[in-house]
């Protein structure tokens, strides 16, 4: 594809999804100022649900990108980056500079750098006097929470103000998502290309039913500390693994303060666990952990809510993915558009941390398919004046 030819004309582009996966695609398609773009969502930002991942995320950046896994580490670095550039830059977005602890209860045999040493400043190992009781060994860095509502509003914002549309629409198929027109006027209005950022709603979705995505599910509690210990909290994040686990599982024990002052407290990963209400015990359970870790902070810090999200997660990894295809949406009568159809899901409990690289990505293999796109339509064109 040379940049010449997307140069040529603006493709109509319907994205379904406003949660961190659509707007991030969204404002990278919108970057490249050759693409008009319109978002559908059952729910947008600034709203709350179960069945809306995006506004439960902690989220700060720690990459589990395995050693080998360049493909991971090249998303997560593309993110690392834009995430350092709005903490440098823009206060709006939500972004802030703290530093990272991975505390392990028993190190590692064979204890290896994570590849992500070579991205953070300030990767060091801790001192035992910096280790909390019962943690044998710690990394600290420097990395970046996102507060995790505010950065969907601003990304919002960045859409609106270069020309993209968000409505609450919800979208019966896949392939009805290719019926939206642009304008008012006829079937020229009609999108060129259709992208998929349902998140969890891919597992159902007609023309997707992806049935290796599974839920998550995450319950945290959001807290906050007395006003003297606040300079000190909103440095501090962390993940603690217990013994014999990375990531941990059924539980993971994790600290992000947001720049409002609130701290999220974490958590749970349980897989295919729907269930919406939090649980007081695992509320108590969490809150045990918290203060565990850093009683200095956490002794005295106050409930504000305990929330539940579920993590779209993919058997498989993340789709991200780009191909031209005929939309036939009455069954064969000849009602039917060739469109480039893409997806960006299934990103389970990095989805902010991945973002700015999922949509790169995905994006790439969009313009990947324009010409392609371009010479079936030239040629049906052909064929229908014959
Ligand atoms: C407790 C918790 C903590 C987390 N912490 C982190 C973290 O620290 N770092 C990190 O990177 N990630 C974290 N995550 C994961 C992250 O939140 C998700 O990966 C991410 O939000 C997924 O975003 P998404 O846009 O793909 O899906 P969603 O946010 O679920 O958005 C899906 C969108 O699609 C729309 N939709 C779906 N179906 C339809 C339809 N048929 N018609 C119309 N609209 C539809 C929805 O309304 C919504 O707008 C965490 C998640 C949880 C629950």
């Amino acid at each position: 594809m040379s940049p010449s030819h997307s140069q040529k004309r603006t493709y109509k582009v319907n994205i379904l999804g406003a949660g961190v996966s659509g707007l991030s695609t969204a404002l990278a398609l919108l970057e490249k100022k050759n693409y008009s773009v319109k978002i559908f969502a059952t729910h947008l930002p600034s709203e709350f649900s179960i069945d809306y991942t995006s506004p439960w995320a902690g989220a700060h950046w720690r990459s589990y990108a395995d050693i080998a896994d360049l493909a991971q580490q090249e998303l997560d670095t593309a993110t690392f980056n834009r995430f350092a550039h709005l903490a440098d830059t823009d206060p709006e977005a939500g972004v802030m500079y703290l530093t990272g602890h991975d505390f392990w209860d028993v190190k590692p045999k064979n204890f290896e750098d994570p590849w992500f040493k070579r991205i953070v400043k300030n990767y060091r190992y801790l001192s035992q006097e910096e280790l909390p009781p019962g943690v044998e060994f710690g990394i600290a860095y420097t990395t970046v929470s996102v507060h995790a509502p505010k950065y969907l509003k601003y990304l919002q914002e960045q859409i609106l103000a270069r020309g993209g549309t968000i409505d609450r629409l919800t979208v019966p198929s896949l392939k009805s998502l290719a019926q939206i027109p642009h304008s008012s006027s006829s079937a020229s209005g009609k999108p060129d290309i259709i992208v998929n950022c349902s998140g969890l709603g891919s597992r159902n979705l007609p023309g997707v039913h992806d049935h290796q995505m599974f839920p998550t599910r995450g319950q945290i509690v959001i807290v906050k500390v007395p006003e003297s210990l606040w300079p000190k909290a909103k440095q501090f994040t962390m993940e603690r693994y217990a013994e014999g686990s990375a990531m941990g599982t059924g539980t993971i024990t994790y600290i992000i303060p947001r720049d409002n002052g609130e701290i999220v407290l974490g958590g749970t990963m349980q897989h295919w666990n729907y269930q919406e209400e939090a649980s007081e015990e695992t509320t108590k359970e969490i809150l045990k952990r918290a203060v565990a870790t850093k009683p200095d902070l956490f002794s005295n810090a106050t409930v504000l809510r305990s929330c539940v999200g579920l993590r779209p997660n993919r058997r498989g990894g993340v789709r991200v993915s780009a191909a031209v295809e005929q939309v036939d949406w009455n069954e064969g009568w000849g009602d039917s558009k060739v469109v480039v159809v893409a997806h960006n899901y299934g990103h389970a409990g990095f989805g902010y941390q991945a973002s700015v690289g999922c949509a790169d990505k995905v994006v790439e293999q969009i313009e990947g398919c324009l010409k392609e796109l371009d010479s079936v339509r030239a040629a049906s064109r052909t064929m229908a004046k014959l």
